[in-house]
């Protein structure tokens, strides 16, 4: 198969994605109020209305609305105020009463966008021009939203014996309710998206701002924020759509990225060989890097979608929209910015500490009493070396920002101190000088150093005035070992290549 780059000089790449989203910050379920649970035993958080007896009635979760609502603010949704529950009809066991509750053509939001921006390697991968690309190469992508309803999940099977994967050789299948009614909230975007790299950005801007909202743990590895992608190809050049497969099985962004690297390829290659790209459902293989058939679409489900006569429909309020606005705390874009214009920090260091909330609140913590001109430093500790460690506090991160910017420490002697104090309550000012590290920058003491290395070293010395600057390093070393490695090596640097050079 041809190289991605390659197959998207010619062709277009068309990308829609859904992501499904357990709100499992909430503590009852979508229409009764049995616990959310994620590692309870099976079956024991169920009760008649999740388990689809019949005459239970659903109760609506308040709270989870108002999970929705700030979702599709955060995403610049229309909210729309008048809305309903339908019913979705199918047959399976994971969902006991035979049909899924959701919503009809009208949900909460609908109709919002988020505006990715591309950089660095991502970027190469959209070689057109319908988008404006500045100096290095970078362009901001908008992605438009359909809409954002509101569902319930269905419960969780485990299908064992047989061949793995394959529910056909499954010998016995098992069921867990306590997933069943878990409210979910599914976004589905326009096919805006034109790239992996865009498609892997944008999953990821939307779980940095839900993870903000506090709506979800968003965890693609367990299943908590799932992604299906559509793809299609078309010509470069041409407007009308191909014919798309979905993508099922991503568990990871890297998943995402990949999946859809194969699936473009795979299909630019059906396609140059005159053959016909069929309407179906097809599962990502991450250990064997493909994409597989999972069945065929020939027809459009039938899921006799209706109102639900259960459910009354609702009309939001001015006041309960203002209340889930009054709710959302600062967004990834807006932290990012700030942190830029207040503290200098450059724009992709800022995005990464922003986009994470747990991230960007221990950065803002550690930063209190932090002199203004050590900011950057504790910036760049906070983006180099903490993501590194599971167990730092703040204490020991601001120590470490100090020492590095008064040169006290290398930057790799910082990495040797994270890895003795990360998980204890030692200090980390304490622990570098009770071992010694702390590296000198007093001119007095270090010059007595360089002016004995130098009327040591008369060979190295007479090779640099000859232009062999190189041996500078050699002399740095050397002044290192003099001082026993409590010499900044920086400071050494300096001042050799003032006497050197004077
Ligand atoms: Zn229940």
């Amino acid at each position: 198969m041809k190289k991605l780059a390659e197959v998207l000089k010619d062709w277009e790449a068309v990308i829609g994605l859904e992501v499904h989203t357990e709100l499992t910050t909430l503590e009852t379920k979508m229409f009764c109020n049995c616990r959310l649970s994620h590692d309870d035993p099976p079956n024991t958080n169920v009760c008649p209305v999740c388990l689809g007896m019949p005459g239970a009635l659903p109760v609506p979760n308040e709270k989870a609305i108002e999970s929705i609502v700030m979702a599709g603010l955060a995403t610049n949704c229309q909210i729309m105020r008048h809305s309903m529950f339908y019913r979705k009809h199918y047959f399976y066991p994971d969902m006991a009463k035979n049909f899924q509750t959701t919503q009809g053509p009208v949900a909460f939001c609908m109709h919002g966008h988020l505006d990715l921006e591309v950089s660095g390697a991502g970027a190469k991968e959209r070689p057109d021009a319908t988008v404006e690309k500045d100096a290095d190469g970078g362009y901001v992508a908008p992605i438009r939203i359909l809409r954002i309803h509101m569902e319930e999940d269905a419960a969780k099977m485990v299908h064992v014996g047989g061949e793995e994967g394959r529910i056909t050789a499954a010998t016995e299948s098992l069921i867990d309710y306590n997933r069943c009614g878990t409210p979910l909230i599914e976004l589905v975007t326009e096919p805006d998206l034109r790239t992996p790299e865009e498609a892997r950005l944008f999953m990821e801007k939307l779980r940095q701002t839900f993870l903000t909202l506090g709506i979800s743990d968003c965890s693609l590895e367990s299943g908590s924020m799932r992604c299906d992608g559509n793809i299609s190809l078309r010509r470069r050049g041409t407007t009308e759509f191909g014919t798309k497969t979905e993508m099922k099985n991503i568990n990871s962004f890297k998943s995402l990225h990949d999946a859809l690297e194969y699936e473009i390829c795979r299909q630019a290659e059906v396609l140059e060989e005159g053959g016909i790209v069929y309407q179906e459902t097809r599962h990502w293989e991450p250990s064997r890097r493909r994409t597989v058939v999972m069945r065929v679409k020939e027809t459009a489900d039938d899921y006799r979608l209706f109102p639900d006569p259960d459910l009354a429909p609702f009309d939001l309020t001015d006041e309960f929209i203002d209340r889930c606005r009054a709710r959302i705390p600062e967004l990834p874009d807006a932290k990012r910015d700030r942190y830029v214009a207040d503290y200098g920090l450059k724009r992709a260091d800022a995005a990464q500490l922003a986009g994470d909330p747990k991230v960007a609140a221990f950065f803002e913590e550690s930063l209190e009493g932090v002199a203004e001109k050590n900011v950057g430093t504790l910036a760049n500790v906070m983006v180099n070396l903490v993501p590194s460690y599971d167990a730092l506090t703040v204490g020991q991160v601001r120590g470490i920002a100090g020492l590095l910017a008064e040169d006290a420490l290398t930057f790799a002697q910082a990495r040797e101190v994270l890895d003795a104090i990360n998980g204890t309550d030692e200090d980390a000012v304490a622990y570098v000088d009770a071992h010694g590290m702390r590296q000198s920058t007093d001119e007095g003491a270090l010059g007595a150093i360089v002016d004995e290395v130098l009327g040591l070293c008369t060979d190295q010395v007479q090779q640099y005035r000859d232009g062999n600057k190189k041996v500078l390093g050699f002399l740095v070393g050397q002044c290192m070992k003099a001082a026993k490695g409590s010499g900044n090596p920086k400071a050494f640097n300096k001042m050799l290549a003032e006497k050197l050079e004077g």
